[in-house]
């Protein structure tokens, strides 16, 4: 069986999600989604209360995308006994960049996780590599807990005009949204820099996200992509994350840094 762990309001990318795990689970394999708000994650001040719910409309998506079972329980009845007092430790990766801005997020997102993996015991888990951070605190839970699971990622999906989709892009205004388009654009500018080095991939990247006034960033990094520490020669992850109006948006992509040197030698 195939976990698909989801909080609903389903969109493109979680199809993304659905369609791979149904490959993953074979004909005769069955493939179960979870939907769940989980309050452990959000902080005080951020969009619990706000965060879409559309049950319906993720149910017909499901059944059409082959989903053998939906689980979709209240947070009653994920914490029974209110918020739990034994908690899983994101450790050190856990508490940058997301984890820096979002506290207490990680420990929230594997708690459930891990609750949820108990309570389906899947042979394989699917991930998206849109929330790459989130990805590698999960692969790495898996090994340092030593669960007896396989995590599956799946690449981002982005819409036409380059935007990374999620269920929050519902809620950009129209300038919103046009000022949301810089973000994968400055990823990319950065991304197009890579054979110079990591300076000049996030300088592109910095002042493409600068250069946007309807953005506020919180971060732009390039990170080991299997640590979220920093990141060495070879394959690299550019990340960032900023708010266009009260919408919180995150994106990555991928590159390829040179061994030291490559990078200055360019230029000479
Ligand atoms: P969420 O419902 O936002 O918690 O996301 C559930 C799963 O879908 C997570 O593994 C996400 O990484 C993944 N996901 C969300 N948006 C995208 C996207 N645009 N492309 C690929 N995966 C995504």
């Amino acid at each position: 069986m195939v976990l698909v762990p989801t909080m609903g309001a389903l969109h493109s990318g979680h199809e993304r999600l659905l369609e791979a795990a149904r490959t993953l689970a074979g004909p005769r394999g069955s493939v179960l989604v979870s939907i769940f708000v989980n309050p452990l994650q959000f902080g005080p001040n951020e969009d619990l209360d706000r965060y879409p719910r559309t049950l319906d409309d993720d149910l017909a998506l499901c059944a059409r995308a082959g989903v053998s079972l939906v689980f979709a329980p209240s947070a009653a009845e994920m914490y029974p006994g209110g918020k739990p007092e034994v908690t899983v430790d994101p450790g050190p990766a856990g508490q940058r960049y997301e984890g820096e801005f979002r506290p207490g997020f990680f420990g929230g997102v594997l708690t459930v996780v891990l609750k949820l993996l108990l309570l389906t015991r899947p042979a394989i888990a699917v991930f998206g590599q849109k929330d790459a951070q989130q990805l590698v605190l999960v692969r790495r839970m898996v090994t340092d807990l030593n669960l007896d699971v396989v995590i599956e990622p799946v690449p981002t999906v982005r819409d036409d005009d380059g935007l990374a989709t999620s269920s929050r892009n519902r809620y950009l205004s129209a300038a919103d949204r046009a000022a949301a388009l810089a973000l994968p654009r400055a990823l990319q500018a950065g991304q197009a820099r890579a054979a110079q080095g990591a300076a000049a991939v996030l300088a592109a990247a910095g002042d493409g996200l600068r250069a946007e006034p309807g953005l506020a960033v919180d971060y732009v990094a390039v990170v080991d992509p299997g640590t979220f520490g920093p990141a060495g020669p070879g394959p690299a992850l550019l990340i960032a994350a900023a708010k266009a109006g009260s919408t919180r948006l995150i994106d990555n992509m991928a590159l390829e840094l040179p061994v030291e040197g490559d990078g200055d030698a360019a230029h000479d």
